[in-house]
Parts: C-alpha cells; structure tokens; sequence
C-alpha cells in the first residue's frame, strides 16, 4: 500500500511527496499526462495522505489504505465504474428532476470527484456551483478537501467560475484539474495552478512490466501492446488487443477509402456500424484513436523514425498508406480528426461526420 505501488514518473511522485511534508499544499493543481499514466490514481493518493488516520511512519507523507477514511476514499478508485453507475442513477429519475441532476462521485465526505456530465461530457457550470456550495465549508472529517475535476473539456461559464474558485480558495481546499492537454485551460486558471505532469514510459519499461503482471499474455502480444499503449500503464494493463485490432481494421477501410479508393461503399458499410448513444459512442472513440495512432505511425515512417511506429504488426501496410500521403495531407487529416472529436462532443450524428471525415480527406488529382 502507498505510494510506492504507483509505477514511474518517480521525480513528480517524489515531488508531491515534499509537498505534502509541507504544511501548505497548493491550491490548484493541474495535473496533465496522456489517458492511462495515471492522474486519477495519484490524486486519490494524495486525497488518502491528506485524510489518513493512521499514516505510516516515514521520511515523506504516505497513507495506510486501511483506516476508514482510506477506505472511503478507495471507495472511488475504480472510476469507471462509480461514473457508470451514477450516470445510470440519473437515468432512472423522473425527467424533471434528470435535467436538474448534474453528475457528481463522493464516497467520502471531503473528497469530491466532478466527472464530464453526458451527454456533452464536458464539466458544466452546475457542477462548478456545487463546487463553490461545498468549497466553503469547513472539511467535515477535518483535515483538508479535495475537488478533482477529471476533464479540462468544461463548458465556457463552467470554467469562468471555477476561475472564481482560483482566485480566493479557503486554506484547507485544493482543486486537482486532470487533463490531457493542459493547453485546453483558460490561461488566467492556468497562471493560478502548479502543473505536474505525468510523463509516458518508455516500451521497454512497459513490457517488462507486462511481463510481470501480464505473464498470460503471449510475448509478441505484450510487445505490440506495449507500443500501443503510448506509455501509459493503465491503458497498457487494461487493453484490449481484440477491439483495438477490430477498430483498426475500420480505421484503415477509412483511411484507404480516402487515399485510394473511387468507389466508397466500403466505406459507408463500415461507417454504417457507427451509431449514436453511450454504446456508439464508445465504438466510435476507439475508432477515432485507432485512426490517430495509425496517422502519427505514417509520421514516423514518413520522418525516417520507424522504431516508434505503434503498429509494428502491420508496418507494411502502414508503410504503402504513408507512401500515397505527404505531410501537408497528414497534418490536415490530423486536423480533421480534431474536428470529428468536437463535433462528437457536440453530439452531431456520428456515422453522418465520420462519411464527412473521409470524404474531407481525399486525395485530390494533382
Ligand atoms: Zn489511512
């Protein structure tokens, strides 16, 4: 138990560790790393080391993971699945009292997590109002709160008033801001914010750590998959070769149909299989990520790096793709791909901007 179970990034885990030893603790905290290296897991970490009623003995601040607040907090650990269920409770409300109920996780009574709200997924300002009810209060277990934002996707008023919170929080709050692009914050809430990045592993520290907790795997799934988890431990312990696999094999009818193809019907029948809804959007995300990791993989081939090619399984194919394309045309695909993601938060009908997506991205005849 402690912090010694999170893997990597030693120097920033080190780093909150003296933070914490100190009486004062920042009060806004941007913590940024790709999906997977672990934000969520440190900051519930940190939340038990603040709260916990029986730290261990040592040079720097740890928690024990057994005292009931520990446990509580714990309680929340596995965020999916809290965020799941408390989407589904608003589900069964009545529909006035749904559109009133703003998505919130709190397993302990000083700890509070802020989820993306759906259907938008983005943090909205209800969320930030709740925050600024709550922030003010004394800690009832009385040591320090926590509010942990788990998404920089917020809603434009959402973010002025969390502004506000920045600007005069009480001593005994911290807000952690979890992101994946700290460059998606207001620069007036990132100038009132420390910025502690969780840096992606190398392949080499992933497999071997696959190999320990991963030994059923066979070695060349454990390779592939330490390349394609883009560093991150949690994405690489939890991913699923079979539905990555299914969603490339979408994301390269995609991108053929753009690059070679004259006829589209290929395309239409694999978009057809994109629909709406918590289920789509899913399919759709991981459609969206298979797209990107193939572009960024025909970067490297087209740079001359094509050690850091993701998809070492199918680098051949890879490799003719990259030879129709330039890099005015893959920066502009990686462009269009950003757009599809908004719109996607916007909710527009997905198979309807994937079409749009690849029709975007045809060649033009010279
Ligand atoms: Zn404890």
């Amino acid at each position: 138990m402690g912090f010694a179970e999170f893997i990597g990034n030693h120097e920033t885990i080190e780093r909150v560790r003296e933070m914490l030893a100190r009486a004062r603790f920042p009060h806004g905290v941007i913590l940024s790393g790709p999906a997977g290296s672990g934000k969520y897991l440190l900051t519930q970490m940190i939340a038990k080391t603040m709260n916990c009623l029986n730290p261990p003995p040592g040079p720097l601040p740890d928690f024990c993971g057994v005292c009931t607040s520990c446990q509580e907090i714990a309680a929340a650990d596995d965020f999916e699945t809290k965020f799941e269920e408390a989407v589904e409770a608003r589900e069964g409300l009545r529909e006035t009292d749904k559109k009133e109920t703003r998505i919130f996780l709190q397993t302990h009574p000083d700890v509070l997590i802020i989820p993306p709200d759906p259907p938008q997924m983005m943090i909205k300002v209800d969320q930030v109002r709740h925050v600024i009810a709550n922030i003010y209060k004394r800690p009832r277990m009385g040591k320090h709160s926590i509010f942990i934002f788990t998404t920089s996707a917020m809603m434009k008023e959402a973010a002025n008033s969390l502004l506000k919170v920045l600007e005069e929080p009480p001593e005994y709050a911290t807000l952690f801001l979890l992101t994946t692009n700290p460059g998606e914050f207001l620069p007036t809430i990132r100038s009132r914010c420390i910025t502690l990045q969780l840096a992606p592993l190398q392949p080499q520290e992933i497999e071997s750590l696959l190999a320990k907790r991963r030994f059923d795997w066979p070695a060349p799934t454990r390779s592939l998959v330490s390349r394609l988890s883009g560093g991150a431990v949690g994405r690489a312990l939890s991913f699923d070769l079979e539905t990555y696999t299914a969603a490339r094999k979408d994301a390269l009818t995609l991108l053929n149909s753009a690059l070679t193809a004259q006829d589209h019907s290929d395309l239409f029948r694999t978009t057809e299989g994109y629909r709406a809804g918590a289920e789509g959007k899913a399919k759709t995300d991981q459609l969206l990520r298979a797209i990107y990791t193939l572009l960024e993989d025909m970067l490297y081939l087209k740079s001359g790096t094509p050690q850091l090619v993701r998809n070492a399984d199918i680098a051949p194919e890879i490799a003719k793709l990259a030879a129709l394309t330039d890099f005015e045309w893959l920066a502009a695909a990686s462009q269009r791909l950003g757009e599809v993601e908004a719109g996607m938060r916007r909710n527009v009908l997905r198979s309807l901007s994937l079409d749009a997506f690849a029709a975007a991205l045809e060649r033009q005849p010279a």
